[in-house]
């Protein structure tokens, strides 16, 4: 089962893309996290990534693309994968399509007033920059559970900040849904709902 899933900050993509990975014992690929990792590690991937984003530039596709294939291609992901995060754009999907086409693309649609007020509720660990929301709450308010650090909000969660990801996030996307209607393989999901709700509707339709 290969599949992509896409949403907005705030659907709930990264916790659907964990419960669907456990439902189908398929590898949950989020590249955010796989560069974080790299980074890390200190792969060569990683020396070039860290290199750029350090100075502010975008990781070309190609780099991108090459981690992507690597990690799908591992043996952990033989029975398949859910991306998060990727593919970004035409080309991305265009490469994907040539070895590894997808089986099902699923969007996750929010309004973008549940987008914002599930953002601006989120808090982050000031230490391990661990993430509390509406879905994960700390057991001490203000504290994380983890290493008592101290709970933060940061820039980036404040409306301004997110109205404009989410205009990024569109002019994005949308190309992409484009791209991959024709095929038949997209699904719109309601995710301004329970993730219970969300979970049980994405696995009727993908059996
Ligand atoms: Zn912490």
């Amino acid at each position: 089962m290969k599949l992509i899933i896409m949403g907005p900050q705030g659907s709930g993509k990264g916790t659907q893309a964990q419960l669907l990975a456990e439902h189908y014992g398929i590898v949950h690929v989020a590249a955010g996290d796989l560069f974080r990792q790299h980074i890390a590690e200190k792969t060569a991937i990683g020396a070039i990534a860290a290199k750029l984003i350090n100075n502010g530039k975008m990781v070309p596709d190609k780099v991108t693309d090459r981690m992507i294939k690597e990690r799908i291609e591992e043996e952990d992901a033989d029975e398949g994968w859910i991306l998060d995060g990727y593919p970004r754009n035409l080309h991305q999907a265009e490469y994907l399509d040539q070895d590894n086409p997808p089986d099902a693309v699923i969007m996750l649609d929010v309004p973008e007033s549940v987008s914002i007020a599930r953002i601006t509720k989120r808090r982050v660990c000031s230490k391990c920059q661990g993430v509390y929301g509406i879905v994960v709450q700390p057991k001490k308010p203000g504290i994380c559970d983890k290493c008592g650090g101290k709970l933060v909000h940061r820039d980036d969660d404040k409306p301004e900040a997110i109205k404009r990801r989410l205009e990024y996030y569109h002019e994005e996307t949308d190309p992409l849904i484009e791209y991959y209607k024709p095929r038949d393989i997209v699904y719109r999901i309601n995710g301004d709902r329970d993730v219970d709700a969300i979970f049980e509707e994405i696995t009727r339709i993908l059996g």
